[in-house]
């Protein structure tokens, strides 16, 4: 006898927070100048390309990848210069790093921290894994409010909490020395999230060895590799050894691991479109803030915030001439008429600081 369709609907049987979420939602693309998602925006020479082709056909993808990725890890800890008595467990991009480290301290009222506005996935993952969420706002100009955290801090003693650095959406590096002191009064992990580590200036991995609760999360998103899917955690063995237990074997696919570590033998390459996009974000910087009733902020990272007024119809504007960014506005308070461009090619650029000052013409 089959159930009424009412005892088995999502509102009976999913929990209630589950219900109330807004899924992440991406944008669709097809044919538009793609400024919205921090992707680097070049593509490979072709003697890479041609290595990538052989190396994926000779792929063994009749087999299930190399569980422990040995190879791959041993590349990356090279590429970042890592001490040998530093680990790193690979996750199919960051995000589900922030899952994995969400699901192993979520106990009964555990609370994972982070600032507002930062990256959405931290408070969508909270929630996804029961955790409690508090997200501290940030000063007005977007800088760490120590007290307020220190304070949180102590009441809530977060077991988890994580700071990107440089910051999503905001684009600055929080101070150094605050963050130092958010994990000396911290008794839960502190994770520095540096997706856009290959944009800024400054790294928390050297400082690993210092701190016992701290861990650094990378991602070779932004570096080209988007698609791939590849992210990793660094930090001591007495965490990671916990927390690989939690990886779901077979994460990390056996195309991504391949393809992975030859892009990895040509690092420099890519670090070398990083510093291209390091140049062309001063110049784009540099036509924001030239640009009439544009307030930019300053970035480390390969994209700029900015506000605008009108920024929800300028946003449609640049969508109408063929350019998409990322609206912000709406979705949190501290991003009233906030949008956020990706550095693109020279070309991309150029075009969408044309598209910008035509849309904020048509609705002045
Ligand atoms: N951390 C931050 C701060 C991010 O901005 C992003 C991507 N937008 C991620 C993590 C996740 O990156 P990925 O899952 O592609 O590694």
């Amino acid at each position: 006898m089959s159930h009424s369709s009412e005892a088995v609907s999502p509102a009976h049987l999913l929990r209630q927070e589950i219900l109330s979420l807004h899924g992440y939602h991406v944008q669709p693309s097809p044919g538009m100048v793609k400024l919205d998602a921090m992707e680097n925006p070049y593509s490979l020479p072709e003697e890479i390309r041609t290595e990538i082709a052989l190396a994926v056909a000779n792929a063994a993808i009749n087999r299930y990848p190399d569980a422990d990725a040995q190879s791959l890890k041993k590349s990356i800890k090279a590429v970042s210069g890592l001490p040998a008595e530093i680990e790193v467990l690979l996750g199919n991009g960051s995000d589900e790093i922030i899952q994995l480290l969400a699901m192993a301290v979520a106990k009964p009222g555990a609370t994972l921290m982070s600032v507002e506005p930062s990256f959405v996935m931290y408070k969508m993952i909270a929630t996804f894994t029961g955790m409690n969420y508090l997200g501290v706002p940030l000063t007005d100009d977007f800088a760490l409010d120590l007290p307020a955290m220190l304070a949180a801090i102590k009441q809530h003693q977060p077991a988890l909490i994580f700071l990107a650095y440089p910051n999503n959406p905001t684009g600055n590096l929080f101070d150094a020395t605050a963050i130092e002191q958010i994990i000396a009064a911290s008794n839960g992990l502190v994770v520095v999230d540096e997706a856009y580590y290959a944009f800024a200036s400054d790294s928390f991995l050297p400082q690993l060895g210092r701190y016992a609760n701290l861990l650094v999360m990378r991602t070779f998103s932004k570096l080209g590799m988007a698609g791939l899917r590849l992210g990793f955690l660094a930090g001591s063995k007495i965490w990671l050894a916990q927390l690989e237990k939690l990886r779901l074997p077979y994460n990390v696919g056996v195309l991504t691991q391949a393809v992975a570590e030859i892009l990895l033998q040509h690092h420099e390459t890519l670090l070398q479109q990083a510093e291209q996009i390091k140049r062309d974000r001063t110049w784009l910087f540099e036509r924001l803030v030239g640009t009439v009733d544009v307030h930019a902020y300053p970035s480390a990272a390969n994209f700029i915030l900015f506000r605008l007024p009108h920024a929800a119809m300028v946003f449609e504007g640049l969508k109408q001439r063929g350019v998409l960014i990322k609206k912000l506005d709406g979705g949190h308070p501290a991003l009233l008429d906030c949008l956020r461009v990706t550095v693109g090619t020279a070309e991309e650029n150029e075009l969408f600081i044309k598209a910008l000052q035509e849309s904020i013409h048509q609705f002045a």
